[in-house]
């Protein structure tokens, strides 16, 4: 055998794990190629924020021209946090009921629908509808607002289009992991019974009832928010805490809040199985009018959660937020607002086009949430 054939030979079994010795036996190896195996540990990013608004002047500066409007520049600088994210969620507080009757703020809301097409390039794709405005413009006004947020392909929870889908839970498989959001109020501001049934109220039957159904429906991972509180408090109430101990019990894996347009603090509870659970009592205003101090910024928390497919088990992996503050003026001679990322590092580097003003109320805010946040003794890390 020439030595050119032999080198060839030689190559060529080592490819296929085996050496040939021509005239000689077949002398087997170790195979050479790594066996390809699917990754045993996946993880997911769940991102939320609290109350989006939308007050009259926050369309009044979207308008392009009668009956269309423009959010997009709304979210610019937070979407690249978002588009980072698996699934990311927040509390439409208000109806996108109908552009015939007149657009409107508060107290009784009516958004143009451009306002969802704003929260879909911000990279929101779950909307929570169990919240006190939800019934502003009466059971017809969450109707069109169910069907608009279908159009634009957003999940969502907390009510329902039909009383028949009460008990049904959705659960979302992201990446192989099932999971639940189920989704509660307080109370609407709108009293009509028949209109409630169709909204998500909290009691501690429906909560028991609904984390039974996500589990039972086989969700390994089951998020609970509550749209509750009492607004502009800084700390939660005694039904606050009921509620969310409740949960815990019940069996939910983390609990998220906003309704009282403030931060309020996070906090691990213990439950008896020996972790604890991740609780935040309210992420405050993610965006709004709401110009005063304390609510016109909040935080937006985000969870890894994983599973490991060798032991089958779903744990959180980290846990993170996002101080927000909302700037409301002038860009390049346009007016605008901007839901603008807040980290110690970003404040010293604020956008130009902040005035002193803008600085000094963006850096309250900041210091704001974040010792609100913590005020209960835990220590969360910052996004960045
Ligand atoms: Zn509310």
């Amino acid at each position: 055998m020439k030595i050119k054939s032999a080198v060839i030979i030689f190559f060529v079994s080592l490819f296929f794990g085996v050496l040939l010795f021509p005239g000689k036996e077949i002398a087997t190896l170790p195979p050479k190629l790594k066996k390809v195996v699917r990754d045993s540990i996946i993880t997911v990013r769940i991102t939320a924020a609290g109350d989006l608004m939308c007050h009259s002047t926050q369309f009044n500066y979207a308008m392009v021209s009668k009956d269309s409007f423009n959010f997009k520049p709304v979210f610019d600088s937070i979407k690249s946090y978002f588009d980072s994210s698996d699934f990311v969620a927040g509390n439409l507080e208000t109806v996108i009921a109908d552009s015939d009757s007149a657009y409107s703020g508060y107290p009784v809301f009516n958004t143009p629908e451009d306002f969802l097409s704003g929260l879909k390039y911000a990279g929101f794709n779950h909307l929570i509808l169990a919240n006190n405005h939800i019934l502003d413009r009466e059971l017809k006004g969450l109707l069109r607002t169910i069907k608009k947020v279908k159009k634009f392909g957003f999940s969502f929870s907390g009510a329902v289009e039909n009383l028949s889908k009460k008990d049904s839970i959705k659960i979302f498989n992201i990446k192989g992991i099932k999971i639940a959001f189920l989704s509660f109020t307080y109370f609407t501001n709108n009293p009509n019974r028949q209109a409630r049934k169709y909204v998500e109220i909290i009691s501690r039957a429906a909560l028991r009832r609904r984390i039974a159904l996500a589990n039972k429906g086989g969700a390994e991972f089951v998020i609970v928010y509550f749209h509750f509180g009492k607004e502009y408090e800084r700390f939660p109430n005694a039904v606050q805490k009921m509620f969310v101990r409740e949960a815990v019990r019940d069996g939910a894996d983390l609990i998220l809040a906003s309704h009282t347009h403030t931060v309020q603090p996070a906090e691990f509870i213990k439950r008896e199985r020996g972790d604890s659970v991740f609780v935040i009592y309210s992420m405050g205003n993610f965006l709004s009018n709401q110009r005063w101090r304390y609510s016109d910024g909040g935080v937006v928390i985000s969870v890894e959660v994983a599973k490991d497919f060798n032991k089958d088990s779903v744990f959180v992996k980290k846990y993170s937020y996002l101080p927000v503050w909302v700037f409301k003026g002038k860009i390049n001679s346009k007016r605008e607002y901007l839901v603008y990322p807040l980290s110690k590092r970003r404040l010293k580097n604020l956008p130009k086009f902040f005035t002193q003003e803008d600085s000094v109320s963006a850096i309250k805010s900041f210091f704001d949430s974040d010792s609100i946040i913590h005020a209960f003794g835990i220590k969360l890390l910052p996004a960045f």
